[in-house]
């Protein structure tokens, strides 16, 4: 396995997580159905690493609530559960990860084969690589119901659960004390669809990276603490 080793930046880490020893920079990508709890997921290890999150989904709703031509392009396409074009949401991705420094976590990109070999193509350019794909694996039973009952801050894009992980104040973000919100893919139409996509589209990318020997698994249907200790466990174990 291929860790980057970045030196300028051994013991100081921007974001303020910890590094592991002789871990600096990490790249990762995170795969799984809509409700694995890869948001979540992406946060903590964040915290506890300094790896960058980089979602695309939240990238492409921000650009969608700017309200140009392009962000209504975005709602017109997303809100129905499929996919924005390839190519374009790499380039809305572009500059988080040239500027993720001390490691990125991918998170809804790549969501296709397409994408997949795009991304390796632009990564070489850059002389970065992927490390590490953790695939957060939960029946669908267990994504439904995350998916029912999630609300997201639009400023910090931090994510709650009614049932599992609720915000101390109902509606209202713990860390920012603005409104939370619904997201309008989030009803049962564009639900169903958005399984269906991950199922045709996103599931072939983890015999890709299996055959690539970057694929581990991890179970995502316990706690967001539990779940982070099994993608702990895996990253500690590559050292
Ligand atoms: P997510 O927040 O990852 O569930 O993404 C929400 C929506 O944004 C998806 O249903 C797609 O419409 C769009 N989207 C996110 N990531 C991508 C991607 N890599 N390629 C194309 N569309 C994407």
């Amino acid at each position: 396995m291929h860790l980057t080793c970045n030196q300028e930046i051994v013991g100081s880490n921007p974001t303020g997580g910890l590094f592991l020893d002789g871990v600096n920079v990490m790249n990762i990508i995170l795969i799984g159905p809509q409700g694995s709890g890869k948001g979540v997921l992406g946060r903590h290890l964040n915290s506890k690493y300094g790896f960058s999150p980089i979602s695309s989904g939240d990238v492409l709703r921000q650009e969608m609530d700017k309200g140009t031509k392009l962000g209504k392009k975005i709602a017109d396409i997303i809100n129905k559960g499929n996919l924005f074009p390839d190519e374009l949401t790499l380039e809305l991705i572009d500059k988080k990860i040239r500027n993720a420094r001390s490691g990125f976590i991918l998170d809804g990109f790549p969501r296709n084969l397409n994408q997949a070999k795009l991304l390796e193509s632009y990564l070489e350019k850059l002389d970065k690589k992927i490390d590490l794909v953790l695939l957060v694996d939960v029946p669908e039973s267990v994504s439904l119901f995350r998916l029912a009952g999630r609300w997201q801050c639009k400023n910090f894009g931090e994510i709650y659960n009614t049932k599992t992980i609720p915000p101390k104040i109902h509606g209202i973000c713990d860390k920012c004390g603005k409104a939370l919100y619904q997201r309008e893919d989030e009803t049962e139409d564009a639900i169903k669809e958005r399984l269906k996509i991950y199922h045709e589209k996103t599931e072939p990318l983890i015999k890709y990276y299996k055959e690539k020997g970057l694929l581990k698994v991890i179970d995502g249907s316990g706690t967001p603490k539990e779940v982070l200790k099994h993608a702990v466990d895996v990253i500690e174990s590559l050292k």
